[in-house]
Formats: structure tokens, sequence, C-alpha cells
């Protein structure tokens, strides 16, 4: 028997979530570092989460942050395997901006810029809607591992199946329940384990939107890279979604300077699309934009040390790292294959044959076509808003919001025992 919740009565329940001053301060997100917040920080309340089966947009309140469970898969004694989701639906009618962290369970960097991005919105002037999934892959986010088994990556499964492996299910009722809500998405991931990384985007710099909300993002480097199959930006890409990956930094780490600069480019993404007000300032410093990016792997087994460090420029020939026996004698030393700017690189010096050594980006020059440099992307925003081309989804319906749920597919009675 089916005794959950449903959908109508736990909305109905939901939220009671306001912006007021006089709300205990349990009840309230503070983010992870309150004294650092971008566009002042407001006392933000938040009521216990609810249990939503799907997410409609309509039947929330305006003007509040909801906190909500969406249940996803069951595991083996039946109980709900749920994702956290924070929704700030503004007072007026506007487009929907989807995050998504933690599709790998241990890229937590994602997970504070959410909870540091909310407090700074204000939500009287916020126009859409903010769908934050704060945990997309919880079954790898219990592991702590950026997998969710062994050989399973959910990032390589989209978009899923509704019969598959647990991981294509868990796609599939993500781009079901989620992402269909979106009208961009920001995937946020950082390194994985055993490595570090830049703040830098993975984005299709052809593509006008993503080259914009790239440039917009402001991150130390830039890869063009266009969506590739089985990624949830490649899955959003399919939709019709504009969408860019994040990298923020090193995984199983809450790292405020990288948070803080993703929240100041989640913040001007918001502006661009008019969901908040926009501040006058610097765009902050130019992007390395690289038009590809390759790792470097060891040939042989032993100890690794490396010579260069994150955003420096490297030239092709230059030694990059070096790798010693276990007694201590130079075994061999890696020289970069090409002109290039340090991306990532390992950090666990124990590196056997076939070890990731670093991630280098070629740099693009501009002078070829294809790559929108952020003076195109200035010039075209010129003729007219950029955004405009995202269409009727939401200019057309004065509920914000936009989309209605789909209903799930009739479940199958059970067998007879
Ligand atoms: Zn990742």
């Amino acid at each position: 028997m089916n005794e959950r919740k449903a959908p109508d009565k736990a909305q109905s329940a939901s939220t009671a979530v306001a912006e007021a001053p006089g709300v205990p301060e349990g009840a309230v997100l503070r983010g992870i570092w309150p004294d650092s917040g971008s566009g002042g920080r407001r006392r933000v309340a938040l009521t216990d989460p609810v249990e939503l089966q799907q997410l409609d947009l309509e039947a929330l309140p305006a003007a509040t942050v909801t906190a909500a469970w969406i249940p996803m898969l069951e595991d083996g004694m039946g109980q709900p395997i749920r994702v956290p989701i924070l929704v700030a639906k503004g007072a007026r009618s506007g487009p929907v901006l989807g995050l998504t962290a933690a599709v790998h369970g241990d890229e937590l960097n994602g997970v504070a810029a959410i909870h540091q991005l909310l407090p700074s919105i204000d939500l009287r002037k916020l126009r859409g809607t903010i769908v934050a999934v704060v945990v997309a892959n919880p079954l790898a986010y219990f592991r702590r591992t950026r997998r969710l088994e062994e050989a399973h990556d959910l990032n390589h499964m989209f978009p899923g199946r509704p019969d598959g492996h647990v991981g294509e299910v868990l796609a599939e009722r993500m781009r079901d329940k989620l992402l269909r809500r979106m009208d961009v998405l920001l995937d946020l991931h950082t390194a994985s384990k055993g490595r570090v990384n830049t703040l830098y985007v993975r984005a299709d710099m052809t593509h006008p939107l993503t080259a914009r909300m790239a440039y917009l993002q402001r991150p130390q480097i830039i890869v063009h890279n266009p969506p590739s199959d089985g990624t949830l930006r490649g899955m959003a890409a399919s939709l019709g979604i504009p969408a860019i990956t994040v990298e923020i930094g090193d995984p199983q780490l809450f790292q405020r300077k990288y948070a803080r600069r993703a929240l100041s480019g989640l913040r001007a993404v918001l502006a661009d699309l008019r969901m908040i007000p926009r501040k006058p300032g610097s765009m902050g410093e130019e992007p390395i934009v690289c038009n590809s990016s390759a790792w470097m792997f060891t040939d042989q087994g032993g100890l690794m040390v490396m010579d260069v460090g994150l955003a420096e420029p490297v030239v092709k020939g230059q030694v990059v790292a070096r790798q010693l026996d276990i007694f201590g004698r130079e075994r061999g030393r890696y020289r970069a294959p090409k002109d290039g700017v340090v991306i990532g690189h390992a950090v666990d010096p124990v590196a056997p044959t076939g070890s990731r050594i670093l991630h280098i980006g070629r740099v693009h020059s501009f002078s070829r076509p294809g790559i929108l440099s952020r003076e195109d992307v200035r010039d075209a925003a010129r003729k007219e808003h950029p955004w405009e081309v995202l269409g009727p989804r939401w200019r057309e319906d004065p509920a914000c919001g936009g989309t209605t749920p789909e209903s799930p597919p009739p479940r199958e009675p059970p067998a007879d025992p």
C-alpha cells in the first residue's frame, strides 16, 4: 500500500516561509559563512522541509523559500531515497534557474554556493524561481564518493531509463521531476578525489547563451566543451535548456574563496536574466579561454612531484612533473605536450602506471571562428536582450514557473501472489 502523501496535500501544508525578522534563530537559512554574503544578508526563514512527489512551481507561495524532499528511489527496506531541494520563488513571474550540486557525491563546494546564494536574494525583488538541487546524487553522497556504485558515474547515465540500472532510473526521474521545470541550468562540480581544480567552466562557447553564462560566471578558466552524451549538461541541452558546468575547486571540502567567487558568478547570471536587480561593478578579471583540454597520464609507476601549480601557463616541452622511485631517485620527467594553462592536477604522490598527472587547457586565440569572445557576446547583447530567445515558456505564463507537471505513468498492479 502506498502511504506516501499526495502532492496537493503536501504542498498545501508546505512552506509558510517568509523573510521575517521575528523568526527563531534555528529556523533561519543563514548560509555556511553568514558574515560573507553578496547583496546583503537577509533573514530568510525556513519551516521544516516538506515532501513533494512532483515539483509543481505554481502551487508554491510567492516570495518564499521552500525546503523540500523529492522521493526518487527506494532502498532495500522500501524506504524512500530522497533528493533535497531549495526553491526560492520570487514575488514576480520570470524564468526558472536551476542549480544542481553533488551529482558526484563528494563534490561539496556547490552545496556551499547554494547555501550562500539563497540568503543573498531579496525575494520581494526576485523575478522568477531558483530551483536548487542541493544533493542531486544521494546514493554517492551517502558513500562520500564520486560514483553511486563502484562502476557507475551518474554523470554518464543521462538521460537515463525507467527500467534500467539504479543510476539510470535516478537520471530519468531527475529529468522528469526536476530538469523539465528549468529554463537554464548551472551544474556545480569540483575536482575528483586526489586532485585539485581551478574555478573553471565547461561550456559550449559557440552557443551565445552558454558562452554568455560562462563569461558571467567569471571563472579563472573557460574550456570550450560541447555537451557530451550521458552528462546532465548534455541532457539539459537536448531538452533545449542552456546549461554550463561550473567546476569549483576541490572535492570533500567547503572552500570559502571558491564558493564566494562562484556565488558572485551565479548572481551575475541571475542579474543578466533580469531575475534580480543588476549591481553596477566590474565584471572581474578576464578568464582564460581554452578551445580544448586534455589530461596527461603516467606511463610508469612511482612517486609524483608536481613542478607547476593551478592556473599557471605552461609552454610546450616544459617539465611539469617528475617521477621518483620509492627510494627517492628520479625515474623520469613529464613535459607539457603543448602550450597551455594548468586547469587541475593530481595531489596524490602515489602514481602507478596510468595515473592522471595534469589537466592542461589549450589556450584559444579568437583569431579562429566559432568560439565567441566576451566582446562577441557583448556586441550580440546590444542588438537584443539575449535571453529573449528562451521564448514564451515563462513570458506567456502569468504565474511563476510556467510548466505544468505531467502525471506519473500508471503503476502496474501487483501480480497475484
Ligand atoms: Zn563532478
